[in-house]
């Protein structure tokens, strides 16, 4: 029970003091609207009887207070009042996270300062700042606002192109904007071509204030398309082109007919008109239109154009041969002590009428000279900025160009570095192909060398007992045999065959012949060496080849042989075989010269030693063929 009429009761603090501060809002919200529309000194009185001191006001309502009394002083005129005022609007939410109130305070304090100094080193202190709050801020519209003010900040040729570059941000972001503020697009418009009238660039100046003049003509704004239309024909004065001198100057005068609330615009638009005549020399139209304007100089507050007025028809009464008038005129000009000191020439040209009126001649044509002098220096100044200003333009056309070139560039090493990497894997790839297909190159090789050499001994032995099968111990035999003859050496060769065979395989069965015929081969190795050669050349028919042998040797081999197989019966599992073999030998010879020879040779020695009771060796001898056949 404690707990909730605890909470209640901090629930019930809590709306009251919400309730009281809607109270202290809805108060100083009444403040700002009663203000509103009242002098500036009962605005003042209101705000000194309002409670600044209530508790409950937000430091960002008591901003809003002092910026309050900040507009009302500046309205006052009593401008060091104005600027203390927003010293506190600023002071109390300053170091609070970045607000409309805080950006708007700089703003208008520097606006004070512009009006007290005109100097925007000093005043463009405060737009800076504003600037920096103003792009931490969201507030789009009052970005598009700080930026317009700060471009005022760079009115010399070698910065305008910043404060080109601000307004040229401020129209992105105004365009953007869904709420098109047409006010601000064309205040923009408005701002960049003064910037482009102060460095001398008239032909760009005249495009913006064109852009501004038809903006407000939508927005049927009479005041301030009459303005631009003003601007507009002083740049093209400056152009000296009269067309659209005069199509604007018959603008005005169409605006001063159908707008007759606008007291003054008969007043400009004679001003404006006389402007034109003088520039195109027709003094007698430029007197017509300046003393109808000097005769409206009470319609309007503008002390300035007042007094421009007066010059102007000075120097036409000049031209036309009327210097007591033009006298005239120019003393009521010199009467304005506040004409702006930097407008030099019209100095000098009432100085020179003056002295002309007062007889000073030479100090009137030395005047002159001055006067021709400063035109000069004008004009090398306007020519010099637009070589800047050019150059600029090329500057930044050449920083894209060599944006571009750099992305080009950029690009170019992105792609030869991917080429270089494609170029690489392909090494790699090459590198591993080449490894592979070398690899299986190898194995096929290998394979092949292998199956070849498997190939070719298998084609060369015979398959029961491993030794040369017959092609292969002939072919060799040959070579063994022409390699003696070359050599010079002897050689003979022994044929034998097993005697009885059929018996063995008939007794004991095929397989036991076969092992019977592995037994024989295994003996007869035993007696041969390794130059010799030994090959299976019919079912149980064996040929000896042996090199470098005579006949002796030949025979005693052949007998050793003989006696192994018929003295170690051979011992197959169970069964133990008794078997012999007979052989037949021949030897090299001049009659007896190749393989085939002393294979015949040999062959018939063996029938031979068949025919005499097998199980023994014959030589055979070297006897003519028809002998051999005698013997058969
Ligand atoms: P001879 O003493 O006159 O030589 O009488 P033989 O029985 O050996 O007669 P011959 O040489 O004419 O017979 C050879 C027999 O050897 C014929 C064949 O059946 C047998 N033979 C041939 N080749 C093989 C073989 O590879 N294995 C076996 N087991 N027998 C074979
Ligand atoms: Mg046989
Ligand atoms: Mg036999």
């Amino acid at each position: 029970m404690k707990i909730l009429t605890t909470t209640f009761t901090t629930l019930i603090v809590i709306f009251c003091s919400v309730l009281h501060h809607a109270q202290a809002n809805d108060a100083l919200a009444y403040l700002t609207a009663s203000t509103e529309h009242v002098s500036p000194e009962v605005a003042l009185s209101l705000l000194d009887r309002f409670d600044a001191e209530n508790k409950l006001l937000s430091p960002d309502d008591h901003a809003q207070y002092y910026f309050l009394y900040g507009q009302k002083y500046e309205k006052n005129r009593q401008l060091d009042l104005a600027i203390e005022s927003y010293d506190k609007a600023i002071a109390f939410v300053e170091s609070l996270p970045v607000s409309d109130i805080l950006i708007d305070s700089y703003l208008e304090r520097s606006f004070v300062v512009y009006l007290q100094t005109n100097d925007p080193a000093t005043y463009c202190i405060d737009r800076r700042k504003a600037l920096a709050y103003a792009r931490q801020h969201t507030n789009a519209t009052l970005l598009a606002k700080t930026l317009t003010q700060n471009a005022f900040c760079y009115n010399t040729a070698l910065t305008v192109h910043k404060g080109i570059a601000l307004l040229d941000e401020a129209m992105v972001i105004v365009d953007k904007s869904d709420k098109l503020d047409v006010n601000r697009k064309a205040l923009i418009y408005n701002a960049t071509g003064s910037l482009y009238r102060t460095v001398g660039l008239h032909k760009r100046a005249y495009e913006n204030f064109n852009k501004a003049y038809l903006i407000w003509q939508e927005a049927a704004d009479i005041q301030d398309m009459f303005n631009m239309q003003h601007n507009m024909l002083s740049s093209a004065i400056k152009l000296s082109d009269w067309d659209k001198a005069n199509a604007n100057s018959a603008v005005q005068f169409e605006l001063a007919q159908s707008s007759p609330q606008f007291e003054d615009f008969y007043f400009f638009a004679h001003l404006n008109a006389g402007r034109i005549e003088l520039g195109r020399l027709d003094y007698a139209a430029a007197i017509s239109h300046l003393e109808a304007a000097v005769s409206r100089v009470d319609s309007t507050q503008e002390q300035y154009f007042i007094s421009s007025s007066h010059l102007f028809l000075a120097q036409a009464y000049m031209r036309v041969g009327e210097p007591e008038k033009a006298a005239k005129m120019a003393r009521l000009f010199q009467q304005n002590k506040a004409f702006p000191s930097n407008m030099r020439s019209m100095f000098l040209s009432a100085d020179a009428i003056m002295a002309f009126d007062k007889q000073e001649y030479l100090v009137a044509i030395n005047t002159l000279f001055q006067l021709i002098d400063e035109e000069r220096e004008q004009n090398r100044k306007i020519i010099q900025n637009e070589v800047i200003v050019t150059a600029l333009v090329h500057n930044s056309k050449l920083a894209d160009f060599e944006n571009e070139l750099l992305a080009n560039q950029l690009s170019i090493n992105k792609l030869k570095l991917s080429a270089a990497k494609d170029k690489e894997r392909i090494n790699e790839l090459k590198v591993s192909l080449f490894i592979l297909i070398g690899t299986v190159l190898l194995a096929m090789v290998f394979f092949l060398l292998h199956s070849r050499e498997t190939f070719k001994r298998s084609s060369q032995t015979d398959f029961l007992t491993g030794i040369a099968n017959r092609g292969y111990t002939i072919n060799k035999g040959e070579r063994l045999i022409a390699r003696s003859l070359r050599k010079g050496q002897s050689a003979s060769v022994i044929i034998f065959d097993i005697d009885n065979f059929k018996a063995i395989n008939d007794q004991y069965g095929h397989h036991i012949g076969d092992q019977a015929i592995q037994a024989v081969t295994m003996r007869a190795e035993r007696w041969l060496k390794s130059q010799d050669l030994v090959g299976r050349i019919g079912g149980e028919e064996f040929l000896i080849v042996l090199p470098n042998t005579n006949e002796a040797e030949a025979l005693a081999i052949a007998d050793r042989i003989r006696s192994a197989i018929a003295m170690e019966p051979c011992n197959f599992a169970d069964i133990t075989i008794e078997f012999t073999v007979s052989l037949g030998v021949a030897v090299l010879s001049d009659e007896v010269s190749s393989l085939g020879e002393l294979m015949k040779e040999a062959d018939k020695a063996l029938y031979k030693a068949k025919f005499l009771g097998k199980n023994r060796a014959h030589l055979a001898k070297s006897i003519p063929n028809n002998s051999v056949n005698q013997v058969a």
